[in-house]
């Protein structure tokens, strides 16, 4: 299901499309390029989202769901607004707090994706400030650690430590959508989520 603006989100809501009851979200949210689609592929074992090849391509405000595990896996569109005017940011909160506000009783946690190599940049930090202010749990996930190698994975980690330490996500992954490393840890700590 896509919802690309407020109004069509009443109208899903008016069908009864999001009040699933007993089916639990898991949010997905990240800047466009962080490795979002991939990680949902893995984490589903299919080819659900669609895996850009040039950044920015996928920007569109959009939502989708599928069914994984009795689960309603949600993919935020992305954002990254330092390139974006206000208006469209202005647009995206407006999405993203009416959609989260509307489905609140059924979202477990939000997943924010990050380059391991380059984030959690300013707009993550946002984001992730954003979705804490709404009252939601965030748990941070650092893709694509294949392009590490371990010394400098090492460096990473303090590095994101310190970028992190004023706004903590809940939980934190590092996870290789190509390799498959960390991705059943994650997939674990999803599937125990216990309802809010
Ligand atoms: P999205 O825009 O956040 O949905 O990001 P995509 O999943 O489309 O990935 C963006 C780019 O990063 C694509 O070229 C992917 O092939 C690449 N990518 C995604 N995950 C990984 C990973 O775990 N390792 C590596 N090396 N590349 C990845």
């Amino acid at each position: 299901t896509s919802i690309g603006n407020p109004k069509q989100l009443d109208t899903l809501l008016k069908d009864n499309v999001l009040d699933g009851k007993s089916e639990k979200r898991t949010v997905f949210a990240g800047r466009s390029n962080a490795g979002k689609s991939s990680l949902l592929n893995s984490l589903t074992h299919s080819k659900i989202a669609q895996i850009s090849r040039e950044p920015g391509k996928t920007r569109k405000v959009n939502l989708f769901f599928c069914t994984y595990h009795k689960r309603v896996l949600t993919d935020l569109p992305g954002y990254g607004f330092a390139k974006r005017n206000k208006t469209e940011r202005k647009l995206w909160e407006e999405l993203i707090t009416s959609y989260l506000n509307a489905d609140r009783a059924n979202i477990e946690r939000i997943i924010l994706v990050t380059d391991c190599r380059h984030g959690p940049s300013d707009s993550d930090l946002e984001a992730m400030e954003f979705f804490q202010s709404l009252d939601f749990n965030v748990t941070l996930v650092l893709s694509k650690s294949d392009k590490l190698n371990q010394k400098a994975m090492s460096a990473r980690r303090k590095e994101i430590k310190e970028i992190i330490k004023d706004n903590k996500p809940e939980k934190t992954f590092w996870i290789s959508s190509l390799k498959g490393t960390g991705v059943r840890e994650l997939s674990r700590d999803i599937l125990n989520d216990s309802p809010r």
